[in-house]
């Protein structure tokens, strides 16, 4: 799960990292009252989505009056944002954040990840702050450093100062740099954070150090566990359909081709999707109904298939293990008459009541294709939808 930048400082501020003062904002009045509250001479009015990128966008502007706080604040809420990370389309900005403009000296990158190679958090930091960390570690990656964190210990004062020293903080700010990498680990901990990226870190004039931006994904298996970080979800940031999904408890992803695929199990999905590829079509999702699949739900999983004005075809496949294949295929019998499915659908079943799910197929009346193996299920449907 994402949350937005300002809602990202709210948490780094619960756990004592230093920010900006800001206020989040939903119109353009807000805006500007927001920064006649906050003060000063200078704002910066940001463009809050799920994504980075913004300040390239155009989604990150600097105002040295309230009437360009007003400009700003116009043009940018509302626009659809284009960044590398929300694909051509853009994100629609509806949410902004009206924060102290920063005196920069220099900008910083910091971030705690999971390390799957060495199975711990790594803490990685790098003195090529604002820039896309995945080209400095493309060109430059001399100037990105490491560290890995033993569970049992914490990051420790000469871990944090390696990083602190490796990136060339000055040593006056030392002591705050080694204090803000040790808070950034505790809050990745115990907010259940796949990420937490601040870029740019910054050193600022007076030679405090900020964190000026702030990007965290959550891990969805944690969420139980974290009401407060579950209360952040903004569900205008999410895919309509993967919404409706999860509603069923559908895990449903959209893609980009023509073939819904209806399927149990992750692993047994992810081999339709390649198997369609192989024979030379695309999937236009994934989609695991998973172990209880009830008629309900694959009737709603035809229903978020079928929305996708893209989808020329579906394949189901099935391994009836705990789930059986009579119940699947009544299912896709009720979910096809209740859809008035108008394309082909090709149906592979294997396992538990495998005979009694085909004759419920073949006795309906529906114009469904049958399969055996998954390479003729796949060659069936790639036919059809060509
Ligand atoms: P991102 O582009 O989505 O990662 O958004 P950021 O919050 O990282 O902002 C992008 C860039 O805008 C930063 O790297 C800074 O260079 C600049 N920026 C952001 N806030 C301020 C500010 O308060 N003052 C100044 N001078 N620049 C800022
Ligand atoms: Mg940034």
């Amino acid at each position: 799960m994402k949350i937005h930048e300002y809602q990202g400082k709210e948490i780094l501020r619960k756990f004592g990292v230093a920010t900006p003062r800001g206020i989040p904002c939903f119109s353009v009045d807000e805006a500007v009252k927001a920064a006649e509250q906050l003060g000063g001479k200078i704002w910066v009015v940001k463009a809050q989505i799920h994504a980075g990128g913004r300040g390239k966008g155009g989604g990150v502007k600097l105002a040295k009056s309230l009437d360009e706080v007003r400009a700003h604040a116009n043009a940018i809420l509302g626009m659809q944002l284009k960044t590398h990370q929300t694909g051509p389309e853009g994100q629609k900005v509806r949410r902004l954040l009206v924060e102290d403009g920063a005196d920069i000296k220099k900008e910083y990158y910091v971030a705690a990840l999971t390390d799957r190679a060495t199975q711990k958090v790594a803490i990685m930091a790098s003195s090529e702050g604002g820039m896309d960390i995945e080209e400095v570690a493309h060109s430059t990656p001399e100037k990105i450093i490491k560290v890995f964190v033993d569970p049992l210990v914490g990051l420790t004062d000469a871990q944090a100062k390696e990083l602190a020293d490796g990136i060339g903080v000055p040593a006056a700010s030392q002591a705050q740099a080694i204090d803000t990498f040790k808070k950034l680990y505790t809050c990745y901990m115990e907010t259940d954070a796949s990420l937490a990226e601040i870029n740019p870190l910054i050193l600022e004039g007076n030679g405090n150090i900020k964190a000026l931006d702030a990007k965290f994904n959550f891990d969805s298996n944690a969420l139980y566990r974290q009401q407060e970080i579950v209360a952040y979800r903004d569900l205008d940031e999410e895919d309509a359909d993967e919404i409706e999904a999860s509603k069923f408890d559908l895990a449903y992803i959209s893609l980009d081709g023509n073939i819904g695929c209806l399927v149990n199990g992750a692993g047994l999905a992810m081999a339709t999707m390649d198997t369609i590829k192989l024979f030379g079509a695309e999937p236009a999702n994934f989609l695991d109904v998973g172990g209880g699949a009830t008629t309900e739900k694959v009737t709603e999983a035809f229903k978020i298939m079928l929305k996708n004005t893209k989808v020329k075809g579906i394949l189901v496949n099935i391994f009836g293990g705990i789930m059986k294949c009579d119940t699947i295929a009544n299912g896709v019998v009720t979910a096809a008459r209740e859809t008035h499915l108008a394309v082909p659908l090709v149906v592979r079943m294997k396992g538990t009541n495998e005979d009694l799910g085909k004759k419920i197929l073949a006795e309906s009346g529906l114009p469904i294709i049958t399969a055996d193996t998954m390479a003729e299920a796949a060659t069936k449907i790639v036919a059809a939808v060509k």
